[in-house]
């Protein structure tokens, strides 16, 4: 059964609600991919929208109304091939979330791989992906790619930091771009031509850190896309206004403040 796994305080003192469907959250979590959670949830409570997650994991179905952003992190081969043999059950409300609905969808390493065509695991056994999207993953032997990262979006004009670890080597289908081209690090495989998917509004990488926590701008986009979808007729704060750096320092100071005053 989902169950909420977090929820923003008083939600009633905000204007917006936003509802985001943790995929696997019990399994799928490696190198802190949660922390995207927290993440979300900090820039969605900034921009006026009290979050809700829910983790959706084996046996339940995935009614795509139901929610504004999907997260899916990243695993380890066993949890991928557990994870695997539930994804059919999901497929078709995660297919019309990403193309009917264009909704908002993170998805990390061992998630962006599954929501491919397959993966082939460290062992070379072939692990089936939902097949939503174009790409496929290959395996390496004895080898991984592991280490700092840095890619450029040029569509965005954005710059996104990260840390990759993982054997797979991913191969994008002709309808899918790169989340960036390197600036240094590997990326999807050895031919080191881009990092990660954007395609429809899913953004998918190899990146841990986590990718949002580092990446505010990204954090900021996935947000507020998700939030003028549901609200078309609202105005939401800049990023500058909520997630600069001197903005968060004036938030800092004020929470401080506050903090010794009572
Ligand atoms: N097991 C996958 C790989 O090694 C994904 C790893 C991960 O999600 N960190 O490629």
């Amino acid at each position: 059964m989902t169950y909420v796994s977090l929820q923003t305080a008083n939600p009633q003192n905000y204007p917006y609600q936003i509802r985001i469907a943790h995929l696997y959250g019990d399994l799928m979590n490696t190198y802190g991919d949660n922390g995207n959670i927290l993440m979300l949830k900090y820039v969605s409570e900034k921009l006026g929208a009290a979050a809700t997650f829910e983790i959706v994991s084996l046996d339940d179905p995935f009614h795509e109304e139901d929610y504004d952003i999907v997260f899916f992190g990243g695993g380890q081969d066993y949890e991928q091939s557990i994870v695997s043999k539930d994804l059919p059950l999901k497929r078709d409300g995660i297919d019309r979330f990403i193309h009917d609905k264009e909704g908002v969808v993170l998805a990390i390493c061992g998630g962006f791989q599954l929501l491919g065509q397959y993966y082939i695991e460290a062992s070379g056994r072939r692990i089936e992906g939902i097949g939503v999207m174009g790409h496929y993953t290959l395996n390496q032997e004895n080898n991984r790619f592991i280490g700092d990262i840095k890619i450029h979006n040029e569509e965005f004009n954005e710059t996104y930091y990260g840390f990759e670890n993982h054997q797979g080597r991913t191969f994008l289908a002709d309808d899918e771009k790169p989340l960036g081209k390197i600036v240094y690090g590997n990326g999807n495989n050895e031919t080191k031509n881009g990092e990660g998917v954007h395609y429809h509004n899913v953004y998918g990488s190899y990146f841990h850190g986590p990718i949002l926590s580092r990446n505010a701008n990204l954090a900021y986009r996935m947000v507020t896309t998700a939030l003028k979808q549901k609200y078309p007729d609202s105005q939401f704060a800049s990023f500058e206004d909520i997630l600069s750096l001197e903005a968060s320092q004036e938030f800092s100071d004020t929470k401080s403040k506050a903090e010794f005053s009572n």
